[in-house]
């Protein structure tokens, strides 16, 4: 059992202050939806979990286990079993995705054994071209190949906690099925948690969120069950908002 432990966190980007101080508690097994509109600060938040440079941590705290993530660099906040697959998945040319897998196993003190194999079977288990694992990670790949691809080592290094940002942008119907199934099957098989940034209630058709938070504005305004989706669906952010928020319903409107 573990627990990502956002306590009051307070951090700018470029002098701004960006998030106003956010508390959120993740476990094992658990899936938490942030939903929020453009600029609302999701990717902010998960880059400072992860330890992205270029951001000031004002004040608070990222605990996993109690142990403070702030004071690691990103590489040992993966040891600790934190992941985050981004909005947009770097390419890494000259670097093949088995390698990384490799060196990431070794890291962890992950037994490598027949890792080639079970790389094989995850693939096969994602959609993932097996081709492709030998070519150079991401470079290339369509929107889809490139989130199967991130599932996969999902799949692979089994995190306590991972940070999902956006994961149904830039990919198809078949492929947000297929990765939102993957990822739900590991919060069932393998206890995973799962912090779930989206706009849209799409993801969480297939990837049930056992709590939803809205962000607006650096800040957890509502929280609820499952329900807040469907109803934040219906009334769009600005009901969550407050008047200076744009008005009307329609998600659509905000995201242009
Ligand atoms: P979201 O993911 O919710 O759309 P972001 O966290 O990406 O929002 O951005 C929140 C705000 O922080 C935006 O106003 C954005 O312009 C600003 N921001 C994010 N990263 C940077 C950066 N590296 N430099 C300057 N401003 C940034
Ligand atoms: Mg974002």
């Amino acid at each position: 059992m573990s627990t990502l432990e956002i306590r009051d966190l307070v951090a700018a980007v470029a002098g701004k202050t960006i998030l106003n101080g956010i508390n959120l508690t993740v476990s094992s097994g658990e899936v938490h939806a942030v939903m929020g509109p453009n600029g609302a600060g999701k990717s902010t938040l998960s880059a400072i979990v992860m330890g992205k440079p270029g951001y000031q941590v004002i004040s608070g705290a990222v605990l996993l286990d109690g142990v403070d993530m702030l004071a690691l660099p990103s590489w040992q906040r993966a040891q600790a079993g934190l992941h985050l697959v981004m909005q947009y998945p770097t390419e890494v040319p000259g670097v093949q995705l088995v390698d990384v897998m490799h060196h990431a196993f070794a890291a962890r003190g992950m037994d490598t054994a027949g890792l080639d194999d079970r790389l094989g079977a995850e693939a096969a288990r994602i959609g993932f071209d097996p081709a492709l694992l030998e070519r150079a990670l991401n470079v290339d790949l369509s929107g889809g190949e490139k989130k199967r691809n991130e599932t996969l080592q999902v799949a692979m290094l089994e995190p306590k906690i991972v940070i999902l940002d956006e994961l149904d942008s830039g990919l198809d119907i078949d492929a947000l099925r297929d990765c939102a199934l993957r990822i739900e099957a590991l919060t069932n098989e393998h206890n995973i948690g799962v912090l779930a940034i989206t706009h849209y209630n799409r993801l969480l058709e297939v990837l049930r969120p056992d709590y939803v938070h809205i962000l607006v504005k650096g800040r957890i305004v509502s929280s609820g069950g499952a329900e807040l989706a469907d109803q934040l669906e219906i009334d769009g952010y600005a009901a969550f908002a407050g008047n200076d928020e744009p008005a009307g319903g329609a998600l659509a409107d905000l995201f242009g």
